[in-house]
């Protein structure tokens, strides 16, 4: 890998963990969407997955530009309308869904199925980020989609793996 895009993953590692997220907790997520159909699944094989998607350029400007934006709105430097939109999660602004679709086509339609199923029943981690939004002024509009579909592109990684399928 080109070091520029080693340095960019510290990068969004670090935002993460900044914005209350370490990668055990999005592999809690990851294991529990696979362990069904990969028996001698391990969460190091889960660390990995996440670690291949997160070398993806895709990825992390998915994770930049969301992660800033969720920034810019907590302090209020976001312009009407859109600073009200992003600071109250406005259910009809749906950008943040989208965003995260560069992340979750990576792996094509199996990365799209269980993205739909972590945004449904928002496990772990994610229900924390959604919470933590509404009830205080964090702001995890982005935040709750990136994590739900690096964990969603990683759980796919391991299907296509599990089928001799390597990416
Ligand atoms: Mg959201």
């Amino acid at each position: 890998m080109v070091e520029k895009q080693k340095k960019m993953k510290e990068i969004c590692i670090n935002l993460f963990e900044q914005r209350g997220v370490t990668l055990d907790r999005i592999v809690e997520i990851v294991y529990d969407l696979q362990k069904k159909y990969v028996p001698d699944l391990t969460n190091e094989l889960c660390l990995n997955a996440i670690n291949r998607v997160l070398d993806k350029r895709e990825v992390q400007n998915a994770v930049l530009t969301g992660i800033e934006l969720d920034m810019l709105a907590e302090k209020h430097l976001l312009s009407e309308p859109l600073q009200k939109l992003i600071s109250e999660d406005n259910p009809l602004y749906g950008i943040d869904e989208i965003l995260v679709l560069s992340i979750t086509n990576v792996y094509g339609s199996i990365g799209l199925t269980n993205f739909g199923y972590v945004d449904k029943v928002k496990p772990g981690i994610i229900g924390e980020l959604d919470e933590i939004g509404k009830k205080t002024d964090k702001c995890h509009t982005f935040m709750d989609d990136i994590i739900g579909a690096i964990a969603a592109a990683a759980a796919s990684s391991i299907a296509h793996n599990a089928v001799g399928d390597k990416d």
